[in-house]
């Protein structure tokens, strides 16, 4: 047969950490590739008890097709959420989607014709990269340093891209690299987006995971001009399977996403919808994300350690005050993906940082998540990376012996 796809089908391949998360899912590999949140903090008893006062009193509604927009009560749930954080929006403001992967995906229908620039953070995530990718989009990285993405590089890449489409950032605890961008640079980023009068499109799916520091309040909430396009979820504070994200923006952007979800889907699982909304009526999800804060926090300061302890000296890596993830920079000239296989031989995985670079520059970074691993094990599996680590830049004569 010849080949039937369309061009596209040929712009995205099955994402290269997916692959890598398939060969460390074997039950003696330590992990630190994947981004999973810990599964003992699911609140399964609770949800047990959601799930049937739904079904015991909305059995049928739940169960239904429903509004594409998603369900009241939840979204307005998500509006007093935002409020406490700095963002003010009525329900109208507010689209409930399939995980903020969705939101992500929509965005890139909505607003990318083919070959249009979009601004990104360097290296970004990885999954946003393909999404947007499929429509055909050219990716302009922007330097980051450990205060996030650097305004002066930004400024100077849109003098460059006078018709960038719109800036995707993610501010708090990124991924991959856990870095935040500033309260100052925050403010500088919406002026530089009013003064060039381009789209921001800000994915937050961490923010509410801050164990250390002081809070900061989203690029959404110094939006003067509409311009910024929020997006979040309860993945990472919640549950990822029940995939509930949403987006927050002007409402004439509103009305289209809602044209183009109902293309993709219809609406957001409504029994999950109700759950998620029953959830936070019964119990206390704040009390829950102090559980998760603590839990992390400790991994973190954990894996944090042990990169001081058992790697060499001459790297660096970040140091997140929230999220799930550490950064790690390797001496210039060092390949993170044969570190990757050395690694697995060991029985311990990360992931090489190269497909986060959308045009595949820097091939010396990793990424290590530690929201997935208890502590013993993020103790043996960081001294067996650390051991391949001392032995491979030795080789390289990057450590002296
Ligand atoms: N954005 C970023 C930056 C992420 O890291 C993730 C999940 N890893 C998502 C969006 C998607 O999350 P979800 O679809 O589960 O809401």
């Amino acid at each position: 047969m010849e080949n039937k796809f369309a061009e596209r089908a040929c712009l995205v391949n099955s994402s290269e950490t997916r692959e890598i998360l398939k060969v460390t899912e074997r039950p003696e590999v330590i992990s630190f590739a994947g981004g999973l949140p810990a599964p003992e903090l699911f609140p399964v008893e609770a949800l047990k008890v959601a799930c049937n006062v739904v079904l015991n009193e909305e059995g049928a509604a739940s169960l239904q097709y429903s509004t594409t927009e998603g369900y009241g009560p939840l979204r307005e749930a998500i509006c007093q959420r935002m409020k406490a954080i700095g963002i003010t929006s009525a329900i109208n403001n507010v689209l409930i989607t399939s995980g903020s992967q969705q939101a992500i995906d929509l965005t890139g229908r909505l607003f990318i014709n083919e070959g249009d620039t979009i601004i990104c953070e360097s290296p970004t995530y990885l999954a946003a990269i393909n999404a947007f990718k499929s429509y055909n989009a050219n990716f302009v990285e922007v330097a980051m340093d450990n205060d996030g993405m650097i305004m002066e590089e930004l400024e100077r890449k849109l003098q460059e891209h006078p018709r960038a489409k719109f800036i995707y950032t993610i501010p708090d605890f990124q991924n991959p690299t856990g870095r935040t961008l500033t309260l100052q640079r925050r403010k500088r980023m919406i002026e530089l987006a009013n003064q060039y009068d381009v789209l921001i499109v800000e994915d937050n799916p961490y923010g509410a995971i801050r164990f250390a520091g002081e809070g900061i309040p989203p690029v959404k909430h110094f939006d003067t001009e509409n311009r910024v396009i929020y997006m979040s979820t309860f993945s990472k504070i919640f549950t990822p399977g029940m995939r509930i994200g949403w987006i927050c923006a002007d409402q004439s952007f509103i009305d289209k996403y809602v044209a183009f979800k109902q293309t993709a889907d219809l609406h957001t699982d409504s029994f999950a919808q109700r759950i998620t909304a029953k959830y936070m009526e019964l119990y206390d999800l704040e009390e829950h994300i102090k559980k998760i804060k603590a839990v992390y926090k400790a991994r973190c300061t954990k894996m944090l350690k042990c990169i001081k302890e058992f790697f060499p000296e001459n790297l660096s890596y970040s140091k997140p005050e929230g999220g799930l993830f550490i950064w790690v920079e390797l001496p210039e000239g060092v390949d993170s993906k044969h570190i990757f296989t050395e690694c697995l031989k060991n029985n311990v995985a990360c992931v090489p940082g190269v497909p986060f670079f959308p045009n595949g520059t820097q091939k010396n970074t990793l990424r290590l998540n530690y929201s997935n691993m208890p502590e013993d094990q993020i103790i043996e599996g960081m001294k067996r990376m650390g051991d391949v680590l001392h032995r491979e830049l030795i080789k390289r004569q990057y450590v002296c012996n």
